[in-house]
């Protein structure tokens, strides 16, 4: 047993954080927006939210996005977009606040630019709200793996694939071995901990195309596209390597051995899905029965 020297972060995408944060942006600009009204029409005192030269930063959609534009997931052009048109709409409505307070007119043209600018902000925010919310709804957010709400549609395309171009594709399941003792012996956000672990080793052992699901409590789905039988042993074999070979180091840096067991079944023209993974199940079933931590293929006589 090796004992891992570069353990992979397991934290997992925070995906929900972006989805709040958006949320809340477009609910705090039509407060914003009805600020700047209120300056405009009653010249009112403007608040500073509207005339600061750092209005944008004032906003606390605008000062988020300033704490984190470095972080993964918001360095993307999106973001960026999205960042950029905020910043404009702040300083054209500034700019159109402090010409109103100055007591001059606001040409109708220089009004229906702010309120494009204003409309495109809210467009950009809600399409990556929509597409973050898309995505939420298809991750595991312990595991930040796909989950199994999105599981057949892939698997269907996966099998209309390999139909269609006459390629193999194996289904596999894995199940931990022996999960519940860690629970018992080290606690539930341990077990949790040990769960995003092994489905990051899992991700980074597998192929870029390969799809991995988070099936159930402590168990995979894997579709190895492209496979035979022979293939198909190698990549799971790895797959069982990276949990057998290297313990996992708990947060109190107590090493865990672990174990996982697998059950493979290749996709047939003539079998449905659903029965291909009962199938993965049986071998599955039988690989615990041999003693697991163990792959074990479908075969006929597998039924039980
Ligand atoms: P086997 O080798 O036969 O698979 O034994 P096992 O202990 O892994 O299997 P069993 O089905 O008896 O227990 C699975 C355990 O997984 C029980 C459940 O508490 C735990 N579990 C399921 N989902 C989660 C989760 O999200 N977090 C944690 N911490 N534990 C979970
Ligand atoms: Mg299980
Ligand atoms: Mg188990």
């Amino acid at each position: 047993m090796v004992e891992a020297e570069n353990q992979i972060d397991p934290k997992p995408v925070d995906s929900s954080e972006v989805l709040r944060s958006i949320d809340a942006a477009i609910d705090e600009n039509a407060d914003w927006l009805l600020q700047w009204h209120r300056a405009i029409i009653c010249r009112a005192e403007p608040d500073q939210r509207v005339v600061s030269e750092y209005a944008q930063y004032l906003s606390r959609f605008g000062s988020w996005m300033d704490l984190n534009k470095g972080r993964g997931l918001l360095d993307q052009s999106a973001f960026r977009e999205l960042s950029r048109t905020h910043e404009d709409m702040h300083q054209f409505g500034r700019f159109l606040a402090l010409k109103s307070a100055e007591g001059k007119s606001i040409p109708t043209v220089e009004y229906d630019a702010f309120a494009e600018k204003v409309q495109q902000f809210n467009g950009q925010a809600r399409r990556i709200r929509e597409a973050f919310r898309k995505a939420l709804s298809e991750l595991d957010p312990l595991t930040g793996l796909n989950n199994r709400q999105i599981m057949m549609p892939v698997l269907e395309r996966e099998r209309a694939r390999a139909i269609r171009t006459g390629t193999p594709c194996c289904v596999v399941l894995a199940d931990i071995d022996h999960f519940k003792s860690v629970n018992d012996t080290h606690g539930h956000a341990t077990g949790d901990f040990v769960l995003r672990t092994v489905a990051g080793r899992f991700l980074g052992t597998l192929r870029p195309y390969d799809e991995i699901f988070r099936y159930g409590g402590e168990e995979f789905l894997i579709v190895l596209p492209g496979v035979e039988k022979e293939a198909a042993s190698e990549i799971v074999e790895r797959l069982r390597l990276s949990l057998a070979e290297v313990s996992v180091s708990l947060p109190d840096d107590t090493q865990l051995p672990l174990t996982a067991s697998f059950g493979i079944c290749p996709m047939q023209d003539d079998t449905a899905l659903k029965q291909t993974i009962e199938h993965a199940d049986r071998a599955l079933y039988a690989a615990k029965s041999d003693g697991r931590n163990r792959l074990v293929f479908w075969s006929p006589g597998i039924e039980l």
